[in-house]
């Protein structure tokens, strides 16, 4: 309750996300053995979806994007995978009720009631556990930076190695392919 009370706090409100959200992430941290709602830096986080329950998956994990502990995939997918980054253990949690066609039937439900019914529902009935294997690459994990480059095109800094090489240059991904931004004229 305490850690649906922060999560709701973070995302501003407890809504049906948060709610789902919360007891997923309790659900995942459990099941990789490590503490709700404590840091824990064997942790990185891989969210698929840029809505609620993303916002509870983080505040229960206490993974960030400015730790490397996040990793945000935007699959809009209801699902997060735990990996240890120790072990290299990992588990990809899935939100059944997320995935259900007809959802109908709690339509007319509460945020309340939500929370009552999903206090009381075991975590096996509402999510679904798939062991996977996740390649990190060395620059994505928490840590000193491993690789810094400067564009040869536009001279802004490139950390981690999110460089692209060209003829022996490094140029960023604004300059290499092209950027969701565009430069306006003054
Ligand atoms: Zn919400
Ligand atoms: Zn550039």
């Amino acid at each position: 309750m305490e850690l649906l009370k922060r999560a709701g706090e973070f995302h501003g409100d407890i809504c049906g996300g948060i709610v789902m959200g919360t007891k997923l992430a309790i659900y995942g941290m459990e099941t990789m053995g490590m503490t709700p709602g404590e840091k824990d830096k064997r942790l990185i986080v891989f969210t698929e979806i840029d809505r609620c329950i993303s916002d509870a998956i983080l505040s229960v994990t206490r993974t960030s994007l400015g730790k490397k502990s996040l990793k945000p995939m935007g699959y809009g997918k209801f699902a997060a995978t735990f990996v240890n980054i120790d072990t290299g253990e990992a588990i990809r949690v899935i939100d059944l009720g997320a995935n259900k066609k007809d959802m109908e039937e709690e339509e007319d439900e509460t945020v309340e009631e939500l929370i009552e019914r999903i206090a009381k529902t075991p975590a096996e009935d509402l999510f679904e556990i798939q062991k996977v294997s996740v390649k990190i690459d060395k620059n994505d994990l928490p840590g000193k930076p491993l690789e810094i480059a400067t564009c040869a095109n536009c001279g802004e800094v490139v950390m981690d190695g999110k460089h692209h090489l060209l003829g022996g240059r490094a140029y960023c991904t604004s300059c290499f392919s092209g950027s969701y931004y565009k430069i306006l004229d003054e």
